[in-house]
């Protein structure tokens, strides 16, 4: 009978010509197939029987489909989520927001409300209640089915009683209606440029309106940088992801809506992010 360690190894070498993190994924998909966490299944390989499911799966990502679609988890922050083909699935760099939103309520008082605008499994605003306890959040999305995602982890992490999920899409000119204003926006926007040559694993599997946004990829922040005003407390801060290249071109966006930018960088040193408050002038972090 084949052990694990030889399957793993069998499996990071089927993965390395997929996968940047080959050995990673195959030990993640093991533990998954095993139904247990990977560091349990690390420390009692020598006891464990090689899952028959193991092959296949392993096959899947052999062709291309992303570790957090197979296993439906994808952990952000210091929380664990739920994911389905219906939603992008949530990425390290777009920590570079929570980071930033906690370096700039350090000094001030914790923000109370929060709006995550294209909220997909809900990983922004979950990540913000939970390094902001005394706030409660609306998430918005286009998609039926991401919201029922976030609704569905927000139940699990026992948040449903501080959230709120809106099934609304920006490019419907009532989208604000009763919505007020927010201490704290979080916004990972759809950035890639329509034209844009994606690797396989993103391309094929990852919703297509969670990533394109016109030629430019900019569409969706000119629909929405000239409606922070008017969703922000005075003292608020909105906080957007944007494509490394792309930092020039939205504040230029925000300035022209009256916002002052602060450009934050992804722990890789590339802009990642941009964070807005009303006022002008401009400055970089
Ligand atoms: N960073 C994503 C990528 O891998 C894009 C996410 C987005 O468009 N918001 O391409």
């Amino acid at each position: 009978m084949i052990g694990l360690a030889p399957a793993l190894r069998q499996a990071a070498a089927r993965l390395n010509a997929v996968s940047d993190t080959p050995r990673l994924d195959a030990e993640l998909l093991m533990a998954h197939a095993l139904g247990m966490e990977r560091s349990a299944m690390l420390l009692r390989q020598a006891d464990l029987v090689l899952p028959e499911s193991f092959p296949a799966i392993i096959e899947r990502r052999a062709r291309h489909e992303p570790v957090a679609y197979i296993t439906g988890r994808q952990a952000f922050w210091d929380i664990d989520l739920e994911i389905s083909p219906d939603v992008l699935i949530p990425r390290a760099d777009s920590e570079t927001l929570i980071d930033s939103a906690v370096e700039a309520f350090m000094q001030v008082a914790a923000p109370s409300r929060v709006l995550d605008l294209g909220t997909g499994s809900g990983a922004l605003l979950l990540a913000a209640l939970s390094a902001f306890p005394g706030a409660i959040g609306v998430g918005i999305d286009a998609s039926a089915a991401a919201v029922a995602v976030a609704a569905g982890n927000a139940e699990r992490l026992g948040f449903s009683e501080r959230t709120q999920w809106l099934h609304r899409s920006w490019y419907d000119g009532r989208w604000r209606d009763a919505l007020d204003r927010f201490d704290l926006i979080l916004c990972n926007p759809p950035y890639v440029e329509d034209d844009a040559t994606l690797a396989p694993m993103v391309l094929a599997y990852e919703p297509h309106s969670a990533l394109f946004a016109g030629p430019d990829g900019l569409d969706d922040y000119r629909i929405l940088l000239p409606q922070i005003p008017a969703l922000l407390a005075p003292q608020g801060i909105a906080i957007f992801e944007i494509g490394h290249t792309q930092a020039a071109a939205v504040s230029d966006l925000a300035s022209h809506s009256g916002l002052s930018t602060e450009l934050r960088h992804d722990l890789a040193g590339k802009p990642r992010a941009l964070r807005f408050s009303l006022g002008i002038g401009l400055s970089n972090g």
